[in-house]
């Protein structure tokens, strides 16, 4: 293997410990770009494709990157060198997002974002400003910064296709190659890291090849809020609009970031319209079903429900082994049988996590210069196996709940509806939803075998209710907190 080799293998051990410590957008916009150029016990060097990235990196995220390289290299802290890419500051980009410089700059408020908005305002103004040293360059870095959005590798030729995520992948297809607006709008919603962000790049991807001329716009959800809030402070809501309006796809990823503001909202609903009635095709992406994002205007969950709204579901085994086998082909390197199911069999919550594991793995051994096999394997990923012994389940959940409220299982299985068992029971809908992969099928099944629209029924029923009742929210509170634990113990 090439030094550039197993500096990638090494990097993406460090990558995959660094996910888990910074929000999706942050890890999107700061790391994808990033590139290894070598690395070794004493020394990471990585390029960068402009200098923006280098200075943020270096200030924001230096002591994230070496705390998890230290981690991955036996406690040892290397020294950690950024350069730019050769060319880089310079390199026109070939993303397939319509974006304007200001919009780039966008990107990167979103990606420092809090929930705040002050702050977040605040932070802009520094991170707005062009990079030093340079204006004739700035477009071409913004450029570069914008190209963060889409990630090359997310396209429907790399999507592993099973049960779990059947029919969204085929509703993106079918969007993607029908010139009809068969579902419009599409939205696509599921737990963390199971492929969300990948269909809709997936369809960006696959618009662009079909339409060459087609104005595609990618945003992730906080981008545009902070890209509204922005306008209505400078006066500048007539090109927001046009940036939004005039275009043929829109894809807006992770809208449950629209909960609680009402204004963008607002200015989400009229965009909504005006494509629509054109015709131009919508897609959405959330963590869970429109009905399900609190606080969300019931004209805006009524628009989003008119097109396709479809789940995305955990990988079952197979699926997982099929990534599994993906991910290690792209590393350039074959696992032995038995390590990719011990992988596939351990690492059950979402692709995100099994691909860190693979990575793991693959960067260990080529650490360690030992060949693959289980015992590494067992050994590297000790703690994810651990881990999963903690994760909450259902059962967990309904121990919390029916302690607290002192009603018996059977009852919360049964077909009684009074009061004092249909609270808890919705209860226990509402965190399974949070606190577990399940879907909305498989917590009516463990509810004695009610539909999903109980389900979803009860969630809306405690995300509605909590909104004014404080007592209620804090209950619901402290039982995710006991359910933790006692899934912990
Ligand atoms: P989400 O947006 O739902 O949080 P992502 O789309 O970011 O999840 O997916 C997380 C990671 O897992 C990405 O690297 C993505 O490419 C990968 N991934 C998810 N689902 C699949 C799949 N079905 N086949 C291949 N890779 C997948
Ligand atoms: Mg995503």
């Amino acid at each position: 293997m090439s030094q550039q080799q197993a500096a990638g293998s090494f990097w993406q051990g460090v990558l995959s410990q660094i996910r888990d410590r910074v929000t999706e957008q942050q890890f999107d916009t700061w790391f994808k770009t990033v590139e290894p150029t070598s690395c070794s016990e004493d020394t990471i060097e990585l390029t960068v494709p402009n200098s923006f990235s280098r200075e943020w990196l270096r200030k924001k995220y230096a002591d994230l990157i070496l705390g998890a390289a230290a981690s991955a290299n036996g406690g040892r802290r290397p020294t950690l060198r950024i350069t730019v890419r050769e060319g880089g500051d310079n390199e026109p980009d070939d993303v397939a997002v319509m974006t304007a410089t200001a919009e780039a700059n966008g990107a990167r408020r979103g990606a420092d974002q809090d929930a705040d908005h002050h702050a977040v305002l605040t932070e802009n103004v520094g991170a707005a400003r062009p990079h030093p040293g340079s204006s004739s360059s700035t477009a071409s870095a913004l450029e570069a910064a914008r190209g963060a959005w889409l990630n090359p590798e997310y396209r429907f030729d790399t999507f592993v296709v099973g049960s779990g995520n059947r029919l969204p992948y085929a509703a993106s297809m079918a969007v993607s190659e029908k010139d009809q607006r068969v579902y419009n709008p599409l939205f696509v919603h599921g737990g963390v890291g199971l492929g969300k962000s990948h269909l809709l790049q997936a369809i960006c991807a696959a618009w662009r090849a079909r339409r060459p001329s087609a104005r595609i716009r990618y945003v992730p959800c906080e981008q545009f809020i902070n890209q509204f809030i922005t306008a209505v402070e400078k006066g500048a809501l007539e090109s927001f609009r046009k940036r939004y309006r005039e275009v043929d796809l829109l894809v807006v990823d992770d809208v449950q970031f629209l909960a609680g503001k009402e204004r963008t909202q607002e200015e989400f609903f009229h965009t909504f319209n005006a494509l629509h009635q054109r015709q131009q095709q919508i897609v959405v992406s959330a963590d869970v079903s429109p009905r399900e994002i609190p606080g969300l205007s019931e004209r805006l969950v009524s628009r989003l429900r008119w097109g396709m709204v479809c789940e995305v579901e955990a990988p079952g085994y197979e699926t997982r082994l099929d990534i599994v086998r993906q991910c290690a082909d792209r590393l350039g390197q074959e696992l032995p049988e038995e390590v990719s199911a011990f992988i596939s069999e351990s690492v059950r919550t979402n692709v995100r996590e099994v691909e860190g594991a693979v990575t793991r793995v693959i960067g260990h051994a080529h650490l360690s210069g030992q060949e693959i096999n289980i015992a590494e394997a067992r050994e590297v990923l000790r703690d994810l196996v651990v881990e999963r012994r903690r994760r909450v389940t259902i059962d967990h959940i309904a121990q919390a709940v029916t302690r607290h409220f002192e009603v018996k299982l059977a009852e919360l299985q049964s077909k009684k509806r009074t009061q004092a068992v249909a609270v808890p029971r919705q209860i226990c809908m509402f965190l399974a939803r949070r606190l577990t992969g399940l879907s909305l099928e498989e917590i009516g099944g463990f509810f004695g075998g009610r539909d999903h629209s109980t389900v979803l029924y009860g969630v809306d029923r405690i995300t509605a209710r909590s909104r004014d009742d404080v007592a209620l929210r804090d209950t619901v509170e402290q039982l995710a907190t006991q359910a933790l634990s006692v899934a912990g113990s």
